[in-house]
C-alpha cells in the first residue's frame, strides 16, 4: 500500500485518544467478549450473531465521561452500543456494525434512597441496589434474576419484568419507573428528563435513543421473604396452584414469584437434590413468613407438598441459590448448562385461569416441549407467559410449534429475533421520534430497529404523529 493512502475505516487508536481520561479497553479477547451477551439462547441468533463484534470497549466512571464517549463517537461517526452486564437475550447489546461499546457499570453510584423510591446511576448492579435498601427497610419493585450482574440501566432499557412483577406488574405499570434521564448523541450531548409516563419513551428501547444515565424507581416495604418449593404429581396441579396463588388477596398471601416448572425441566437442578424430590412439577415462590401457613392449606388443597421453604439466612446458610435463580430465564440456564441442545420461547397464555387449555395446548406440542409458567400482575389483570424448554430440532420445527401455540390461540413473542419489531411488538415511533431528537445521525445501536431505517428521513413530529394512538407519554 502506497504511504500517502488513508487508512479504511475509523482510526480505532486515534479514537481511543480522543477517550482520554475513559478508561479504554482494546484487548481484542476483551472487546469480543464484551460483544456478546445472551443471544446464544437462541441457536438462530447464535448463527447470526456471534461474529458481530466491536472494536473498542470504552468505561465512563461518570456522566461527563459518558458525554465525552458521545461526544467523541459522534464526531467519529462511529457507532454506538451502549452495554450494562450484557445479560440480554436477543443480542440486544451486540454491535451489529462494531464501533464502539460503552460499557456503563462503573457508574453504579447509589444516590438517594427515600420514601418508596431509589434514584441511581444507570449502571448499578440490581443486587447492590437491593442491599442497600433493605437495611433501610426497603426494596426494589421488582428486579430481573439476574440481578447479580444485570444494571439497572440495562434492566430499563431491555428487560420487562420480574421478581416482584406478581406483586407490582411490570415496569412499564404507572408509578414503576419515577424518572430516567438520557444523554443525547450529538456533538454536545445533552441530558433530558422524563417524568413518569414520559419515561415510557425510553423504557425499553434497547438503548437505540439515548445513554440512560440515572434512574429513579419506585420501591416498595420490605418483608422477611421465604423461598419456598412445592411438588405436584401433575403439572395440571401445579399450574392451577400458580394461578390461585397468583390471584390470592395480598393479605392472604402476598406473593412476589409466582413460577410453575415442569418435572423434566425440575430434573435439571442438582442444586436442589437433597431439598425437592425428583419426578415432580414444581410451583416456586417467595411470601413473606406470615403467610407460610396459607400458602401450605393452598399447596395442599391443590394434591401437592411444600418440600422446601428457608428464610434468607438460612439459604446463606446452606449454601443454595436464591429460588429465583430456578424461575424466569434462570429455568433456561439450569437447562443450559448440561445441554446446550435446549432452547426456550416467549408465549403469551391468553386466559391464565383456563388451565386445560394450557394441558390441551401442550398435549398438542409433544415431548420436545417442556412447560415453564410465570406469572405476574398488571393493570389489576393476571397475566401469565410460558417459557418452555425446546429441544431444539431446527428452524423448520421450531417454526411448526410456534404455529401450534398460536393455533390455539397463544401469543408468540419471538425470542429468536434480533430487532425491536421482532417480539410481536409493534413499531414504537414514540421511540423513533426520540431517537430522531437524541441521535439526529442515528449511529445508537444500529440495525436493531427496522422501522427506523423506514422513518429516519422524516422529522421527529412526523414519527410522532405515526404512532396510532397518539398518547402524551
Ligand atoms: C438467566 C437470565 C435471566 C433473565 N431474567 C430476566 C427477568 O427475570 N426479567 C427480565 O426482564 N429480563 C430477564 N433477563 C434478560 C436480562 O437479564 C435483563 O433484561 C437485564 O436486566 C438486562 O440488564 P443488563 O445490564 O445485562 O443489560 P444489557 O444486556 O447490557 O443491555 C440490554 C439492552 O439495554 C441497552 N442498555 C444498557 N445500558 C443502557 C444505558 N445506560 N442506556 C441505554 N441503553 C442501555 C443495551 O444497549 C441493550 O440494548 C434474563 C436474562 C438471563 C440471561
Amino acid at each position: 500500500m502506497p504511504e500517502d493512502t488513508p487508512p479504511i475505516g475509523p482510526d480505532w487508536s486515534a479514537i481511543a485518544t480522543e477517550l482520554a481520561p475513559v478508561e479504554v479497553l482494546d484487548d481484542p479477547v476483551t472487546v469480543k467478549k464484551r460483544s456478546r451477551d445472551f443471544f446464544w439462547y437462541s441457536p438462530i441468533l447464535n448463527g447470526d450473531l456471534r461474529r458481530s463484534f466491536g472494536d473498542l470497549v470504552a468505561r465512563p466512571k461518570t456522566r461527563e465521561e459518558l458525554a465525552h464517549c458521545l461526544a467523541t463517537a459522534y464526531a467519529n461517526d462511529v457507532p454506538v452500543t451502549l452495554r450494562g452486564g450484557g445479560t440480554g437475550n436477543y443480542g440486544q447489546a451486540v454491535p451489529l456494525q462494531g464501533g464502539l461499546i460503552i460499557e456503563t457499570t462503573a457508574m453504579n453510584r447509589i444516590l438517594e434512597i427515600g420514601e418508596g423510591f431509589v434514584r441511581v446511576e444507570a449502571g448499578a448492579l440490581m443486587a447492590d441496589i437491593n442491599d442497600a435498601l433493605i437495611p433501610e427497610g426497603w426494596e426494589m419493585a421488582m428486579f430481573p434474576s439476574t440481578q447479580d450482574i444485570a444494571t439497572i440501566g440495562g434492566f430499563v432499557a431491555g428487560g420487562s419484568a420480574g421478581i416482584g412483577s406478581v406483586a407490582n406488574g411490570p415496569l412499564r405499570e404507572k408509578g414503576n419507573i419515577i424518572q430516567l434521564k438520557a444523554l443525547s448523541m450529538e456533538a454536545e450531548p445533552a441530558e433530558h428528563v422524563f417524568d413518569a409516563e414520559e419515561a415510557l419513551r425510553i423504557h425499553h428501547a434497547w438503548g437505540l435513543n439515548g445513554a440512560i444515565t440515572e434512574v429513579t424507581l419506585r420501591t416498595v416495604p420490605t418483608r422477611d421473604w421465604v423461598g419456598c418449593m412445592a411438588g405436584f404429581e401433575s403439572y395440571r396441579d401445579a399450574y392451577a396452584a400458580g394461578y390461585a396463588l397468583a390471584s390470592a388477596r395480598d393479605g392472604e398471601i402476598a406473593r412476589k414469584l409466582c413460577s410453575v416448572v415442569d418435572a423434566r425441566i425440575a430434573d435439571y437442578f442438582p442444586r436442589l437434590e437433597d431439598h425437592v424430590p425428583k419426578g415432580q412439577h414444581l410451583l416456586v415462590t417467595l411470601v413473606p413468613r406470615e403467610h407460610l401457613d396459607a400458602l401450605h392449606a393452598l399447596v395442599a388443597g391443590h394434591d401437592g407438598t411444600l418440600h422446601l421453604s428457608m428464610g434468607e439466612n438460612e439459604r446463606r446458610a446452606a449454601k443454595l441459590p436464591h429460588v429465583f435463580e430456578f424461575a424466569y430465564n434462570h429455568t433456561t440456564l439450569q437447562v443450559l448448562k448440561s445441554d446446550r441442545s435446549a432452547t426456550y420461547q416467549q408465549i403469551g397464555v391468553p386466559d391464565p385461569g383456563d388451565a386445560d387449555a394450557v394441558a390441551a395446548v401442550h398435549a398438542a406440542l409433544g415431548d420436545d416441549v417442556w412447560p415453564h409458567h410465570e406469572f405476574t400482575r398488571g393493570g389489576g389483570q393476571i397475566y401469565c407467559a410460558d417459557l418452555p424448554i425446546i429441544w431444539f430440532k431446527g428452524a423448520e420445527r421450531l417454526a411448526e410449534i410456534n404455529a401450534t401455540y398460536e393455533a390455539h390461540g397463544f401469543i408468540i413473542y419471538d425470542a429468536h429475533v434480533n430487532v425491536i419489531e421482532g417480539n410481536h411488538m409493534q413499531p414504537d415511533y414514540r421511540h423513533l421520534a426520540w431517537k430522531k431528537r437524541l441521535d439526529p445521525k442515528g449511529l445508537l445501536n444500529p440495525g436493531k430497529s427496522l422501522e427506523w431505517e423506514k422513518v429516519r428521513h422524516l422529522s421527529a413530529e412526523e414519527i410522532e404523529a405515526l404512532e396510532p394512538e397518539n398518547t402524551s407519554a
